[in-house]
Parts: structure tokens; C-alpha cells; sequence
């Protein structure tokens, strides 16, 4: 069971982790979520909809990864199947980021499978980035896919919509999204 400290530091981290999504041009707007490992049963996720450089870390939601029930008024985010999906399938990972970065969502409409560019990109996300294959967001179907794409690999593109990635900590989540898009943009312009 996880104590408060561990709850009210992964409450700040993922507000801060937001924030540097939205500096980082990494998601648009309200799009895109994030989310912690608390222990083998709970995560803490980002609330649905709602602006990342307004969220405080009170409005970080505890999420059950087996039932999906929630604490607290705010609704977390309508990915949470996913999430949750991802936590159960995979113990060592500690920390989930959906993003819709620019050249992601360009590999992601175009559903390609990358090779790895360099070490970096080797090390935080496998040999190969895949292409789930397209359901609609936050349905089942689009979770299974997701999973699936997901073996044996920290981040995949996820079909006309955008990318996940993860990590061992919300650190190396974060790196694994920002690599992930760089990547994809040297391989894009290399391509062209
Ligand atoms: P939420 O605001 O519910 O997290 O949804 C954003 C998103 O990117 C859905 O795929
Ligand atoms: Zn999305």
C-alpha cells in the first residue's frame, strides 16, 4: 500500500511532467494524458479535458487498475482503460504518457513501423516503434491494440490519433515520448 509521500510527490511530478509536455510542444491543448504507478493496484492519472498549466496536483486522480473505480470529483482521463491496461499487463512500468506530438501523429496517420534510429531511441522504446492498430480512443478495442503494439517495446504510434509512451519512472516516460518524436522527425526528414 502506498503512503502519503509517495502519493503527494507523484501528485507533483505529474503536474510538473504536464506542464513540460505542453513547453515541449508535445500535446495540444487538453489532448494527451498522463499517469503514475501508485503500488500494484492504483494509479494516479490526469483528470479528463481539462487544461495541463491549469492542474494542480490536488486534481491528479487515484484510478483502481483493476476496477477503474475513482476517488474524488474529477474524472480522470477517458485513456484510463488504457492506462490501466498497461499497468496490469506490464510490472515494470511505473509511469504512462499518451501524447499527440506533431511528427508522431504523422507516422501515426500514415501507420508505419520505424526501425530504431540510435542508441536512445534503442534503449527507451526497442529495435522498432509500431503502429496500433486504429480503435477508436478510449474503447477496448483500441486498449487491446494498444497493448499488443506494445510488446517488448516502451512506446508505439497509435493509428490516426497520436503516441504512447512509458518507463520505469515518470523520467524516463517522459524521455521515451520525447525521443520517440525525434525520431520520428529525423526519420520523416530523412525520408523526404
Ligand atoms: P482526456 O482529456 O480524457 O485525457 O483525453 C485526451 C486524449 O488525448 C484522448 O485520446
Ligand atoms: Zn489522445
Amino acid at each position: 500500500m502506498y503512503d502519503n509521500d509517495t502519493e503527494n510527490n507523484l501528485r507533483r511530478a505529474l503536474t510538473e511532467a504536464g506542464r513540460r509536455l505542453v513547453q515541449k510542444n508535445l500535446v495540444q491543448g487538453t489532448w494527451g494524458n498522463l499517469s503514475a504507478r501508485l503500488d500494484e493496484k492504483f494509479m494516479l492519472a490526469t483528470p479528463s479535458g481539462l487544461d495541463y498549466t491549469s492542474l494542480t496536483p490536488d486534481d491528479m486522480v487515484v484510478v483502481n487498475i483493476e476496477t477503474l473505480e475513482y476517488l474524488g470529483k474529477l474524472k480522470p482521463t477517458s485513456e484510463r482503460k488504457l492506462h490501466a491496461a498497461i499497468y496490469r499487463d506490464r510490472p515494470e512500468i511505473n509511469a504512462v504518457i499518451h501524447t499527440h506530438s506533431e511528427y508522431c501523429s504523422v507516422a501515426a496517420a500514415a501507420r508505419v513501423e520505424i526501425t530504431a534510429v540510435d542508441d536512445d531511441m534503442r534503449k527507451l522504446i526497442g529495435e522498432t516503434a509500431r503502429c496500433a492498430a486504429y480503435g477508436l480512443p478510449g474503447t477496448k478495442k483500441m486498449t487491446k491494440a494498444t497493448v499488443e503494439a506494445l510488446k517488448d517495446r516502451n512506446g508505439c504510434y497509435l493509428a490516426n490519433h497520436g503516441a504512447i509512451a512509458m518507463g520505469t519512472s515518470l523520467d524516463e516516460a517522459f524521455a521515451a515520448c520525447e525521443t520517440l518524436e525525434n525520431s520520428t522527425k529525423r526519420l520523416i526528414e530523412a525520408k523526404l
